[in-house]
C-alpha cells in the first residue's frame, strides 16, 4: 500500500465538546509524521463543495479548551446519494487527499461507510457525539462533558423543585440511547430515569408513580430521554400523562436542549479526544482502513465501522438497578 501523505479531516452531524481537541490531535500527529493535513469545513457539505483549507500546527493552537468545532459541522442531504458522494470524492482527488478522518456520530459514520464502499479511500472514524451511542467504544467524545452539564443543571432544578414540592420531568438528549438520561439520573440523585432501552412491556411512568414517590420526599426529579422517532416519549409526553392520570401531582417540564452540546470540554473528553486523534493516525500508518477508533477498558481498540453503526450499544442493566435502589 502506498504511503499516506495527505489526510483530510471533517466533523459532521451534531457538534460535541472535545471535537476541537480531536482536530488538534489528528493535525499535530499527522504533521509530526510528515503528513500534510487539510481541514474540510461543514462536514460532508463542505466535502462536496470543496470547502478545504490546510491545517497547521499553529492553526489548531489554543483550541483544546474550546467547545463546538472550529471546522464547523452540518447535516448534508446530498451525501445520502451516490452522486453527492461522487462529488465528495472529486474534492479529495483535487486536493490529493489520500485518507479521510471523520469525526461524528452514528449518521456520520454511516455516511463514511457508504463512501468507503463506493470509493477507494481509507477512512478512520472517530466517535464524536454526546449521545454515547456507538457500538464498540465505552465512551464517545463529548459524552462526559454533556453529562456534567446536565448534572449541573439538575442540581439547580433540585433547589427550586424542593421548595415547591413538585415533580420535574427533565428532558435530555441521546437520540435513541438512554446513556445521558440514566447516568445523569444516578449522578444527580434523581428519583427515576425513563429511557428507550427500558421500554419493554413495563410502563415506566406507572412504576415510578407507584414506587418512586415517597411521602417523605419533597420533590421528585425524573430524567427523560428525548422523544423517540415515533413521537412516543419525551418529557412533555410523560408530564401530560401525569396531568391526566394523576392530577393530584403538580408537574413541571424542563427541556435542556442545546445547552447540553456547548461548553468547555471536560478533562476526560480532552484526553479521550487526544488519545483517539493520535490513534487515528497511528492506525492509518499501520495500514488500517474503515475502522472506528474506540476505547474499551481504557485501551484503544479498532472497531469496523460497519459494526460500530449497525449494532445497538447495550446499556448496562446494573445501572438501572443502581438507580432504582439508590432512589428508594
Ligand atoms: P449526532 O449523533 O450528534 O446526531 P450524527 O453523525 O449521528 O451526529 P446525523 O445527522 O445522523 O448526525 O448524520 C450526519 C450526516 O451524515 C448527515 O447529514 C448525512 O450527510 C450523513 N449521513 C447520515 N447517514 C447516512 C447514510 N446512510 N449514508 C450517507 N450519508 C449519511
Amino acid at each position: 500500500m502506498a504511503r499516506i501523505k495527505t489526510i483530510g479531516i471533517l466533523t459532521s452531524g451534531g457538534d460535541a465538546p472535545g471535537m476541537n481537541a480531536c482536530i488538534r490531535a489528528v493535525t499535530r500527529t499527522a504533521i509530526f509524521n510528515g503528513m500534510k493535513v487539510y481541514g474540510i469545513y461543514r462536514g460532508y457539505e463542505g466535502l462536496i463543495k470543496g470547502e478545504v483549507e490546510e491545517l497547521t500546527t499553529e492553526s489548531v493552537s489554543n483550541t483544546i479548551q474550546r467547545g463546538g468545532t472550529i471546522l464547523r459541522t452540518a447535516r448534508c442531504k446530498a451525501f445520502l446519494t451516490p452522486e453527492g458522494r461522487q462529488e465528495g470524492y472529486e474534492t479529495l482527488k483535487r486536493f490529493g487527499i489520500d485518507a479521510l478522518i471523520v469525526v461524528g456520530g452514528n449518521g456520520s459514520l454511516h455516511g463514511a461507510q457508504e463512501f468507503a464502499a463506493e470509493h477507494d479511500i481509507p477512512i478512520i472514524g472517530l466517535p464524536g457525539t454526546i449521545d454515547n451511542d456507538l457500538y464498540g467504544t465505552d465512551f464517545t467524545i463529548g459524552y462526559d462533558t454533556a453529562l456534567n452539564t446536565i448534572v449541573e443543571c439538575v442540581d439547580k432544578i433540585r433547589d427550586t423543585a424542593t421548595s415547591h414540592e413538585r415533580i420535574f420531568f427533565i428532558e435530555v438528549m441521546g437520540r435513541d440511547a438512554g446513556f445521558l438520561a440514566q447516568n445523569s439520573a444516578i449522578a444527580s440523585g434523581a428519583e427515576a430515569a425513563i429511557i428507550p432501552e427500558d421500554q419493554t412491556d413495563v410502563d415506566q411512568l406507572a412504576q415510578f408513580i407507584s414506587h418512586g414517590i415517597r411521602k417523605s420526599k419533597s420533590s421528585s426529579i425524573v430524567l427523560v430521554s428525548e422523544a423517540r422517532k415515533n413521537g412516543v416519549g419525551g418529557a412533555m409526553y410523560y408530564a401530560d400523562r401525569v396531568r391526566n392520570e394523576y392530577p393530584q401531582y403538580d408537574v413541571r417540564v424542563t427541556i435542556l436542549g442545546h445547552l447540553q452540546r456547548g461548553g468547555r470540554p471536560s478533562a476526560f473528553d480532552r484526553i479521550l479526544a487526544s488519545r483517539m486523534g493520535y490513534a487515528s493516525i497511528e492506525a492509518l500508518m499501520e495500514g488500517q482502513r474503515n475502522i472506528m477508533i474506540g476505547v474499551s477498558n481504557d485501551e484503544i481498540v479498532y472497531v469496523p465501522i460497519s459494526r460500530a453503526v449497525k449494532k445497538d450499544k447495550p446499556i448496562d442493566k446494573e445501572l438501572i438497578s443502581v438507580l432504582t435502589v439508590l432512589s428508594t
